[in-house]
């Protein structure tokens, strides 16, 4: 089966090649050089928030674009091999400092409507991507906790979230924890592909605490 795929895959990209967006080299959607040519985050977030890239940047800009609205997984794996190495030299230090381990990966939400209209959430594509990697480098203790924070729908269906599903809302209702036992105690990763104002991991990490979680810190691509 996997063999082909292969074949499947060789021959999608024969007539459809896949080019570097930034620089048109071949073989890959955004290249490894483009990528380390692009500008690091600069602007300021809070210090538990961890952005690679200016999101200011082009090429940076259509990747993102191309990640969230076109399902781009390929992406989404490169993304998540640089969010890996930087995740991993976090670690190391708060491991040391503050007895940051055995954290979970939480990818950031969407709503359940979102969701159904596209298909796949960008976040949790990033995410399983990382654990693909640590467990192929047989890395650090991180596992994938997905579907425990849960972004609530608006309006209409408040009701019906309401009922049990949730146990746990912030004042604005924008997020919600699905299974509070899953967080209590435990280290999270919180990770997303943008942030612009930090407003939405703020939220997340509100209802994370509610929640009783330990220590929260969130990796993004872009801000
Ligand atoms: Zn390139």
């Amino acid at each position: 089966m996997k063999f082909l795929n292969t074949i499947i895959n060789n021959i999608f990209n024969t007539i459809f090649p896949v080019k570097c967006i930034s620089c048109g080299t071949s073989g890959v959607d955004l290249c490894l050089t483009c990528i380390s040519g692009s500008p690091p985050a600069e602007r300021e977030t809070a210090k538990w928030i961890f952005p690679l890239y200016d999101y200011r940047h082009p090429p940076i800009k259509k990747a993102m674009w191309l990640l969230k609205y076109k399902g781009n997984k390929r992406l989404a794996s490169t993304f998540a091999e640089i969010l890996y190495e930087k995740i991993l030299e976090e670690l190391s230090e708060l491991a040391m400092m503050e007895n940051f381990k055995k954290a979970i990966l939480v990818p950031i939400p969407l709503s359940p409507k979102r969701y159904r209209e596209r298909g796949y959430n960008q976040a949790e594509l990033i995410c399983k991507e990382l654990i693909k990697i640590n467990n192929l480098r047989h890395g650090v203790d991180i596992e994938l906790i997905n579907n425990v924070l849960i972004k609530t729908q608006e309006t209409e269906h408040q009701a019906r979230i309401r009922d049990r599903r949730v146990r746990l809302k912030n004042l604005t209702n924008s997020f919600g924890i699905k299974n509070v036992e899953l967080i209590k105690n435990r280290n999270v990763i919180l990770i997303d592909d943008i942030t612009t104002t930090g407003a939405t991991l703020n939220e997340a990490r509100k209802i994370l605490k509610q929640a009783s979680a330990k220590k929260i810190i969130a990796f993004t691509v872009a801000h």
